[in-house]
């Protein structure tokens, strides 16, 4: 199936255009950005440029940061393409779920992508805690900002959702492998004074759940998820890559392997069997963050 790549930027090049070039299923036929452009593929600025050019590209792949993404979305639903959102899918809630309606009304496919979800144990992780009692989740996301997102000013600029970039993956990975919903009580959100987003958050869940996101964490980093049971503690680590139970190896191998290779592998079966992938609810406890939040001031933030 021929697939666009809209926003050639850090994760179009690290993840989207490897695993499309390693998959049987994609043929990347186009590519759509103001700078960027993959060697040997037809490249455009112009998005309706694009889709008039080719109406053989059945899918697009938006890979943009989320703020400006709706309306590159919208403009490929309207073209009656089917449509892939990076995380997160959009800026808003409300946006998501326009567009939600829009590629039901147009008959065509849409999914909201959640890369950690895909992490190699998360859906061990999932079906081993099923018939789990849960007593305490711990998780404890801290990355360095300047390392993952160099001098990448969106993630502090309204919409870009600071430490909730990488934090709405935590989410993502907690939202999969609870057997039960929990929902946000209180959080406090550290605002570097001169920017106008978190750089960390601490949340504190139903469920005697809690959170713990830095953007500030120098040397090893720490993507981890711990969750006390009554049958013993299951521990996942290096995002979802590693998991044990009380201190032992635990959790089969995935089918597909990688995080980005299984996405594009739902998204073609997403497409050969119609219908939507999007579920909203990491975001949904992102907006809950930023609605109930405590605003602590930090040190300014500079790169
Ligand atoms: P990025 O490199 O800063 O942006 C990707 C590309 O989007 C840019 O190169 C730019 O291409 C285009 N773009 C940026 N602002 C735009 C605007 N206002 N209007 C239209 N196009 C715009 O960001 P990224 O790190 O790839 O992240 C993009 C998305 O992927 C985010 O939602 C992020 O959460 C997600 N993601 C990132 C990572 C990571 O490690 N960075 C990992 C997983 C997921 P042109 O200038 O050529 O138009």
């Amino acid at each position: 199936m021929k697939i666009a790549l809209v926003g050639i930027g850090k994760i179009a090049r690290d993840q989207h255009v490897p695993s499309i070039a390693a998959s049987p299923d994609w043929e990347l036929a186009a590519t759509c950005s103001r700078a960027g452009s993959v060697d040997g593929v037809p490249a455009y600025t112009d998005l309706d440029e694009m889709l008039t050019a080719h109406p053989d590209i059945k899918v697009v792949s938006m890979c943009m940061p989320p703020v400006p993404r709706f309306e590159f979305a919208r403009k490929a639903i309207a073209a009656g393409r089917h449509v892939m959102l990076e995380k997160p899918p959009g800026a808003t809630l409300s946006e998501c779920h326009a567009l939600e309606d829009l590629a039901r009304k147009a008959g065509v496919s849409l999914f909201a992508t959640w890369h950690s979800r895909d992490g190699a144990r998360v859906s061990a992780a999932r079906d081993w805690l099923a018939d789990k009692e849960i007593t305490k989740t711990h998780i404890t996301w801290r990355e360095d900002v300047r390392k993952w997102h160099p001098g990448q000013d969106w993630v502090f600029d309204p919409g870009g959702m600071g430490v909730f970039d990488p934090g709405i993956n935590a989410l993502s990975v907690m939202t999969k492998i609870l057997p039960a919903p929990v929902h946000l009580l209180s959080a406090e959100l550290e605002f570097p004074a001169n920017r106008q987003t978190p750089i960390a958050a601490q949340l504190q869940f139903t469920g005697s759940t809690t959170a713990d996101f830095d953007w500030r964490q120098e040397g090893p980093q720490t993507w981890d998820v711990e969750v006390w049971t009554n049958a013993g503690k299951l521990h996942l680590t290096h995002g979802g890559e590693h998991m044990t139970v009380d201190d032992k190896e635990a959790g089969d191998d995935p089918a597909v392997v990688g995080e980005y290779p299984s996405l594009y592998a739902q998204m073609a079966e997403l497409v050969a069997t119609g219908g939507a992938d999007m579920d909203l609810s990491p975001l949904r406890h992102v907006a809950d963050a930023f609605m109930l939040g405590k605003r602590v001031q930090v040190d300014a933030f500079e790169w």
